[in-house]
């Protein structure tokens, strides 16, 4: 009876720890998804992946956005564990490492999760062009980061950070010859600060 009680007592536990595990999910997607909506213009979804849907992903993407057949894309956007694990506590990042030129990969990880929900957001926008998607994300990377409680300051030699470092070694898809300052997809043509 006493074997019983501490079974039912560990399952118990093992519940409580998942239930708690599911209502933080929860309430993460929800945080990112008023991110998403505000880029994407329209009410959209983010979601993360659960702790057994984690170890099944094998998409090997930071995030996706389901296109349909006629080019119309998905209420959601799912992101890879490693990316909403990364926004979770972007606000705890110490991003002054930028500025003295010392950071290092959990950095930059963070910042590209930032990156990748601002791309992801476009592509729900409407966007399915790489180059496209990946010229607006470049310059809402930033509003991303202070969204989830970077200093402004810091959001920005973020956004800066993910165009020197990151963007040149994406595929060539990812590039867009109208990408630059004073460009066709320059959301602020009239400022000389690009992105
Ligand atoms: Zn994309």
């Amino acid at each position: 009876m006493r074997l019983l009680a501490a079974v039912l007592l560990v399952v118990g536990a093992l519940a409580a720890v998942g239930f708690a595990r599911h209502e933080d999910r929860i309430r993460q997607q929800d945080r990112l998804a008023v991110v998403a909506t505000q880029l994407a213009g329209r009410d959209v979804g983010v979601h993360c992946p659960s702790f057994l849907g984690g170890l099944v992903d094998t998409h090997g993407e930071a995030g996706r956005v389901q296109f349909d057949a006629s080019g119309r894309p998905a209420d959601h956007t799912e992101l890879a564990p490693e990316t909403c694990k990364a926004l979770r506590h972007l606000d705890r990042v110490d991003f002054t490492c930028i500025g003295r030129g010392n950071c290092g990969f959990s950095q930059f990880q963070a910042a590209w999760a930032a990156h990748t929900l601002a791309h992801e957001s476009f592509h729900l926008r409407g966007f399915s062009d790489e180059g496209v998607t990946e010229c607006y994300a470049l310059q809402n990377t930033a509003f991303v980061a202070e969204q989830l409680g970077v200093a402004p300051e810091q959001a920005k030699q973020v956004q800066r950070w993910v165009y020197e470092k990151g963007y040149p070694n994406e595929p060539e898809e990812y590039h867009s010859s109208k990408c630059y300052d004073g460009g066709p997809l320059d959301l602020r043509p009239q400022s000389s600060v690009f992105p």
